[in-house]
Order: structure tokens, then C-alpha cells, then sequence
């Protein structure tokens, strides 16, 4: 086959080499892993065992019916117990396990999705519906299949398989939460026709440190199932079919990626300095508690953002309780073992939303979000509050509220840890009565209205990723304004640049949590506004770490202050990288 290149948005750096798996939207639904060899024959009979359920469940309800039942419903049932027969059910699914390796679920899911295809092109109407048959028997056996005890997910591929352990999902999209579901690192890249350099995809991507390319127009109906397939996830390009030459290039790129890798781990223990004696705070960003462990792997002296919304995502109708959210919170500041851990309120809603198939505001991103989502429903902001109150008795935990905007929003949100705090006392439960409260600024109105946040905040965390959403009005996910998406927009700068000052003039802290403060191009330019809390995916943090040691601010604040000064988009970016140069 002729090789063809796709461009789209670089995401998540690195590069991968492997076979395509094309993902359809159903079969990010469900659990998707691949199964050891020595363990696919009992997974094949545990997806017979499934079926002969549905079987012996479709008998009953036939044996069961009222005499006076019409007679459509019988029928009904026979069709359903005879697609359940039918080979392209009853076998064609196990032999996708036995030769792609799938556990049962996603091999179930995907033949539907062959099939339903299939019968999209049927002409005769009555026929073509049938595909709703078939869904409905899938679904019957997908209920048995998640009661029935799945064989655990392996952590690592088998290394002697080279077929699987080298796959890279195409998908039209992913959402966020199906993202997190990748971590058992079954997949090895990420390519999406949709999606924004700083959309929340984009995010998981590079915490999960895959190489990934989004908004790559087209790829999933272009790519084939299986094509063999490079993503260089630092450029954006997606090659497909590529030829021996142009594969033993990119080998060789990935080998010596790798060994600046091992160089860098060296660093873990390194205190963060600049040349001049500067000390910098690095960070981890995470999503779930099980993060923590990267996160000091790579030497982190804190977590400065948990995005805590990971926990209540696709869950709408089963949120996390209280203790169940005290659990995890607790978990993640017992993994960090003193270090301080700053859990974010729920920042639910636009591209995060807690239930996807919800109908959504026309503008979700200017809608209910974040603070605004909690002030509306505070019983489940107070029971969060309480959850991160009562982990904060088991280490230094700091709370951190995003999308204030509004005096009165700064208000409310205090009251209600105040309200949170004098309900445990009163049920005699333990917390930190000194835990801090920080502000994201991440609405240009808050980074103008600086005054209104250092009096009342203990903190500030620029979240650089919204802030430049809602200053450019550049939809964050967005893949068609995507290049106009800059963060070294004059505009950007002064109010980052801004904050940065505010904060010092009043003797409080401020970091950037947003993709920012992971950028190594961007490191010596944050480093001259002032900059000292830097909070990052793990994966990013040695790069930055390194460029921190071979920073010198005597030389870097001169030249920044002329980018500050500067309107002029070309000189801005000739100066920052010459600041790398300093
Ligand atoms: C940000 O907006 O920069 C940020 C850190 O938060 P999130 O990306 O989760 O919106
Ligand atoms: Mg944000």
C-alpha cells in the first residue's frame, strides 16, 4: 500500500510505530484490554459462558409469557434467540479473541460495530432496522459478560508478542474519560480527527506520556484497520504505510529519544536551582490517586493540581460519595507521604462533562461550570469539602477552587468550607482547621481583578489552558481554530505576567498548573515573570527540571522584560527563543 502522511495538532510528544486499531465510539464504552496468550482460551469460555446465559435467560422468558401475551412478543424473543445463534455472534467474536488477543467485551463490540456497519447499507428499510436486534442481544450479553469476573488486564504487554504490544488507537474522538480508561498502557499512540492542542484529551494523552496527535482530519476514515502506522507526536504527523527507509529513520529517532530519557532520570533527586542559586517548586498535575506514583518517580515535591473531577466523570448517576471521595483523596495524600497535595474542586462541565449524553448549553464553556456548577448544587460541593477536609488529617492538603470570577463567588466558596468544617466538628471528625484555599486564574476578569483574590486567597494557580481560551476566545477542543490558539499572545503574557507580580507584591504564592508550565520552551520566560511554582505532568518534569539548572536569571530578565514589552507577535517569538539560547 502507498504511504500518505496526515498533519494535525502535536499533543503528546514522542514517537510510535505501530499497527492501527481503529476504536468506534461503542467500543470506548466498554473495557478494552488485551488478554495473554495463556489466558485466551478461558476468556473465550468466558464469553461462551455469557452467551449460553442470554440463551437459557431468552428460554425462560419464552416459557414464561402470559397465554394471553401477543404474539409479536414470542416472535420477538426467536429472533433475538436466533441472532444469539448465529455464527456471527456466536463465533465470529471468539475467534477476534483468539487472534487479536481482545478480552471478550471489546471483541463482542467490535464485531457489532462490523455488522452494524453491514446493515447501514442495506437498502430494505425493515432489514436495515434489524441492526437494533442485534445491539439489543449485544447488550444482553454485555450485561452478563461485566457481572461475570473478568481475567485482571495485564500491566505489561508480553514483550514476545511484537504484534500486540504495538497498537495505536484511531478514533474519530475521545473523551477524557474514555482516555483514562487506556491506562493499562494496552496502546501505545493516540490519533483523533477531532480535538485541541489543550483540550482535555490532549491533557490525559500527555499525562499518560503516549505520543498522540489530534484533530489529524479524516485519519479515521483514511487509516485501515491494521495499516501499519508512525505518529510523531512532536510535529503533529501521522505516517501511514511508511516506507522501510522512512520506518528505520524514525527507529533511530525513537532510540536516541530514548537514551536522552535514561540521561534525564538521573535528575530525579536534583534539587531544582537555577545556575544563580534560584530555588524553583516543581509539581505534579494528576488525575487519579494512583498518579502519585510517577509523580514522585519523577521526583515531584508536591502535587500542585488533582484534578479531581476524574473521579466523578461518566458517573451521573452514580457520583461518589463522600467516603468514597475521602478515600481516594486520602490515598493520594498518603502516597505523597507529607508532601502537599492541592485537590481542585470539581471542574465539571464543557469538555468534561458528567453526563456526555446530556444535552448540553450552546456554549458549555461559558456556561455552568466548575465553581459555577458547585455553588448550584452545594449538597455536592459540601459533601466534597468534607471528603478533602477530612483528608487533609492524614497530610498537607490545600484546596484549590476553579473559575472564580466574581467577589461573591470568592465568598460563597469560603463559606462553604466554613459550613464543611463546622460540620465535622460537630460530628467530632478530624481535619486540618489550617488548611489553605488557593484561586485558579484562569478568567481574564480574575487576573484583572487581582485585588479581590490576594486579600481573601492563600494562594493563586494561573491555569494558563482556559486563560488563553477565554482571552483569544479560542475554544480550547476545537481542532478548526486550533492554530490561532497561542499562548504567547501579548495579551496572555501581560495577564500571566500580571498575576505573577500581584501575587508577590502581597506576599502569597502563585504557580502555573496549566500545559504552560510543562512547555521547555517556555520555562525560561515563566522563570523571568517571576515565576517559582511550576506544576506539570509528571512525564514533563526532568525536561523542565534540566532547563531550570541551565537557567541564569540575570541574564533571562532583561530579555523578558522586552517580550513584555513588546506588541509585536515575531519579535515575541524570535525573543523567546533566543532565550534559550541565553
Ligand atoms: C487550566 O485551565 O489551565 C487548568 C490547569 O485546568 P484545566 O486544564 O483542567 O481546565
Ligand atoms: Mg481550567
Amino acid at each position: 500500500m502507498a504511504s500518505f502522511t496526515l498533519h494535525g495538532i502535536p499533543v503528546s510528544r514522542g514517537i510510535a510505530i505501530g499497527r492501527a486499531h481503529r476504536l468506534a465510539p461503542a467500543a470506548l464504552d466498554v473495557k478494552h484490554y488485551l488478554v495473554p496468550e495463556e489466558h485466551v482460551e478461558a476468556e473465550v469460555v468466558r464469553l461462551q459462558t455469557a452467551l449460553a446465559t442470554v440463551h437459557r435467560e431468552l428460554q425462560t422468558l419464552w416459557n414464561e409469557l402470559p397465554k394471553d401475551a401477543p404474539t409479536e412478543l414470542g416472535a420477538f424473543i426467536d429472533v433475538h434467540a436466533l441472532i444469539l445463534s448465529d455464527p456471527m455472534i456466536s463465533e465470529a467474536p471468539l475467534d477476534i479473541i483468539r487472534s487479536r488477543h481482545y478480552n471478550a467485551e471489546w471483541a463482542l463490540v467490535t464485531q457489532i460495530e462490523e455488522l452494524s456497519a453491514q446493515f447501514d447499507e442495506i437498502e430494505d428499510p425493515y432489514l436495515r432496522e434489524r441492526k437494533v436486534d442485534i445491539q439489543q442481544v449485544a447488550e444482553r450479553v454485555l450485561k452478563v459478560l461485566m457481572g461475570s469476573e473478568p481475567l485482571p488486564a495485564p500491566q505489561t504487554q508480553p514483550d514476545d508478542d511484537e504484534f500486540m504490544a504495538q497498537m495505536v488507537v484511531v478514533a474519530h474522538d475521545i473523551s477524557p474519560a474514555d482516555m483514562l480508561k487506556f491506562r493499562d498502557r494496552s496502546f501505545i499512540g493516540f490519533v483523533t480527527d477531532v480535538g485541541g492542542q489543550n483540550s482535555h484529551t490532549a491533557i490525559v494523552a500527555r499525562s499518560l506520556d503516549i505520543p498522540a496527535a489530534v484533530g489529524v482530519s479524516q485519519a479515521s476514515t483514511l487509516i485501515e484497520q491494521d495499516d501499519w502506522v508512525i505518529i510523531d507526536g512532536d510535529a503533529g504527523v501521522v505516517i501511514v504505510s511508511p516506507s522501510a527507509l522512512v520506518l528505520e529513520q524514525y527507529r533511530e529517532r525513537q532510540l536516541a529519544a530514548q537514551r536522552a530519557r535514561k540521561k534525564l532520570s538521573k535528575l530525579k533527586k536534583t534539587p531544582a536551582v537555577t545556575k544563580d542559586g534560584t530555588p524553583i517548586t516543581l509539581l505534579a498535575n494528576i488525575e487519579l490517586p494512583d498518579d502519585c506514583g510517577p509523580a514522585l518517580e519523577a521526583g515531584a515535591v508536591g502535587v500542585g493540581l488533582f484534578r479531581s473531577e476524574f473521579l466523578f466523570m461518566g458517573r451521573a448517576s452514580d457520583m461518589p460519595s463522600e467516603d468514597e471521595q475521602f478515600e481516594q483523596y486520602r490515598r493520594a495524600v498518603v502516597a505523597m507521604k507529607g508532601r502537599p497535595v492541592t485537590i481542585r474542586t470539581l471542574d465539571i462541565g464543557a469538555d468534561k462533562p458528567l453526563d456526555p449524553t446530556e444535552h448540553t448549553a450552546l456554549n458549555p464553556a461559558l456556561g455552568l461550570r466548575a465553581i459555577r456548577y458547585c455553588l448550584s448544587e452545594p449538597q455536592i460541593f459540601l459533601a466534597q469539602l468534607r471528603a478533602i477536609l477530612r483528608a487533609s488529617a492524614f497530610g498537607k492538603v490545600r484546596i484549590l477552587i476553579p473559575m472564580l470570577a466574581h467577589a461573591h463567588e470568592i465568598d460563597q466558596s469560603l463559606a462553604m468550607i466554613e459550613l464543611a468544617k463546622a460540620e465535622l466538628r460537630e460530628a467530632n471528625v478530624k481535619y486540618d482547621p489550617n488548611v489553605e484555599v488557593g484561586a485558579m486564574i484562569e478568567i481574564p476578569a480574575a487576573a484583572l481583578a487581582l485585588p479581590m483574590f490576594v486579600k481573601k486567597m492563600h494562594f493563586l494557580s494561573i491555569g494558563t489552558n482556559d486563560l488563553i481560551q477565554y482571552t483569544l476566545a479560542i475554544d480550547r477542543v476545537d481542532y478548526e481554530v486550533a492554530h490561532l490558539y497561542n499562548p504567547l499572545h501579548p495579551a496572555v503574557l501581560q495577564l500571566i505576567s500580571m498575576t505573577i507580580a500581584a501575587g508577590q507584591k502581597a506576599g502569597i504564592d502563585v504557580a502555573v498548573c496549566g500545559e504552560m508550565a510543562g512547555d521547555v520552551k517556555l520555562t525560561r520566560l515563566l522563570l523571568g515573570m517571576g515565576l517559582r511554582e511550576f506544576s506539570m505532568h509528571p512525564a514533563q518534569l526532568l525536561s523542565v527540571k534540566q532547563e531550570i539548572l541551565n537557567s541564569d536569571m540575570s541574564a533571562i530578565g532583561p530579555q523578558t522584560r522586552k517580550i513584555l514589552r513588546s506588541m509585536d507577535p515575531d519579535v515575541i517569538a524570535d525573543a523567546v527563543q533566543a532565550l534559550q539560547t541565553l
